[in-house]
């Protein structure tokens, strides 16, 4: 185990909460805490037992002054989340309450925290593998329960174990390839060696594109659906934005709500992440091609995960309707026929022509009909009833996916190469390359700068 010194944080959000927590971490955090610490019968925070809590009083040290009521609990390593001595601090809400006992610990002697480093103790003392470390960023992140879901299993271990199991096969061909230097002469043996190996690393291969294939499922979940409402004018994109947001409750969400003429609106829609990408001004002005420009209108339209393309009820379809249908022919898409609380002017049946089996949901948004038609469609589409973050094994990570997806690369060389007869010493270089690359997952062959990029990417005081 590594010896590090005492750092507090605030671990409760920031803001007004009925109780705010100060957690300590390190070898001196419970004589730290005993230092101003007072009980009713003047307990020895030292000599009471481990993962007690106790009711009493935080004053200052000199003058005696009572900083704080509180209930404290003492918790020592190794059974803690960081594997060290954590004492936890709960007192009344209230940003100046909670940070006068936060500089009160640290006048005696512990450091204010670096953003995630309780997390990097954690992963440091081996209690944690990196990719738990990840989950537990992803879990403060976590905008839908969904998400949450797939968090925490990461966070139980289930990518790690899968990592651990493709590395072992990866070990297991290496020891073949061993076999086939260490005995040249006898061709029998790369007979025997040859077969093996590439079961072996077919089977890896395989399990790396499952896992690919759920990433981008795993991306949506933690990102939110980047979603597009698009439309000609006036037939109601603002009204469904608008409805979508106020019937769903809007995700809170640590991204500035304007970026410059871009508007995102985070909602959760049965589960469904949706961010709602909007240009400033269109709902004042015009429709999104209009507002932006063509190429930038394409570029949005491109990058979207679904398009919710609205067309009126109230009008035949419009040369400019038909162009629309044309660009999102490709894409997600879902059509909105909006208004039917006005007279029919639209044809349905070539509205479904159009469509091509994508799905068509009559909706008036202005008398509320619809909007829960086109909810289930949008969940449907991207969970089919065959999604079940529960228990699936999901990478949503950028990191992780980025080397899974190099690592594919390394294995398929190593694959193609025992198929050709290539030496194995060659063969050997990528599956060395191929394990190191997974181990990179987990957090085995990592170096120390990028782990510290990593875990600054947390919270504070997580
Ligand atoms: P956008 O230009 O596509 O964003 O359209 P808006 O959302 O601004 O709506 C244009 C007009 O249509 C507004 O006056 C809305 O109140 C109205 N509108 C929107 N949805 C409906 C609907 O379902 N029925 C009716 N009758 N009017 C609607
Ligand atoms: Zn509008």
């Amino acid at each position: 185990m590594f010896e590090f010194d005492t750092i507090a944080a605030i671990s409760t959000p920031p803001g007004e909460g009925a109780i705010a927590i100060v957690r300590l971490s390190g070898e001196e955090a419970i004589s730290i805490a005993n230092r101003v610490f007072h009980s009713p019968g003047e307990k020895n925070l030292l000599e009471v037992p481990s993962h007690t809590i106790h009711y009493g009083h935080l004053q200052e040290v000199e003058s005696g002054e009572v900083v704080e009521e509180v209930m404290l609990s003492v918790m020592k390593g190794p059974k803690t989340f960081t594997r060290e001595d954590v004492v936890e601090i709960n007192c009344h809400g209230g940003i100046v309450t909670v940070s006068r006992v936060l500089q009160l610990i640290l006048r005696n002697g512990a450091r204010m925290a670096e953003p995630g480093e309780f997390t990097k103790r954690a992963f440091l003392n081996g209690r944690i593998d990196l990719s738990q470390a990840e989950a537990v960023m992803d879990l403060i992140r976590a905008k839908t329960d969904r998400a949450m879901n797939v968090a925490l299993s990461q966070m139980d271990g289930k990518l790690s174990r899968l990592i651990g199991d493709l590395r072992q096969a990866l070990v297991e061909v290496l020891a073949q390839v061993e076999v086939n230097i260490d005995y040249p002469e006898y061709d029998d043996v790369e007979e025997m060696t040859i077969p093996l190996m590439l079961e072996k690393s077919n089977w890896v291969k395989s399990e790396i594109e499952k896992l690919l294939q759920t990433s981008s499922q795993g991306k949506i979940l933690r990102e939110g659906l980047s979603t597009v409402i698009l439309g000609r004018p006036n037939v109601g994109k603002s009204s469904l934005l608008n409805s979508l947001v106020q019937e769903n409750k809007a995700i809170v969400t640590d991204v500035a709500g304007t970026t410059r003429d871009i508007i995102e609106e985070y909602v959760n829609v049965r589960g469904v992440p949706l961010r709602l990408v909007d240009t400033a001004g269109i709902r004042e002005t015009e429709d999104i091609v209009e507002r932006i420009g063509v190429e930038r209108s394409r570029q949005v339209l491109k990058e979207a995960d679904l398009i919710l393309f609205v067309v009126n009820f109230n009008q035949a379809l419009t040369e400019e309707d038909l162009r629309l249908f044309e660009t999102v022919k490709e894409m997600n898409y879902i059509v909105v026929v909006n208004k039917t609380d006005l007279d029919q002017q639209i044809d349905l049946n070539e509205v479904h022509q159009l469509a091509k089996g994508h799905r068509v949901i009559t909706t008036s948004i202005l008398q509320e009909e619809g909007i829960d038609a086109l909810e289930d469609a949008i969940a449907a589409m991207f969970f089919e009833g065959t999604i079940d973050a529960g228990d699936a094994t999901y990478v949503s990570n950028t990191r992780h996916i980025a080397l899974l997806h190099q690592a594919l690369e390394r294995i398929s060389d190593a694959i193609n190469a025992a198929e050709a007869d290539v030496p194995v010493d060659m063969i050997q270089i990528d599956v060395t390359r191929t394990w190191e690359i997974l181990g990179e997952i987990v957090g085995d062959t990592m170096q120390d700068s990028l782990l510290n990029q990593l875990f600054s990417q947390f919270c504070l005081g997580k």
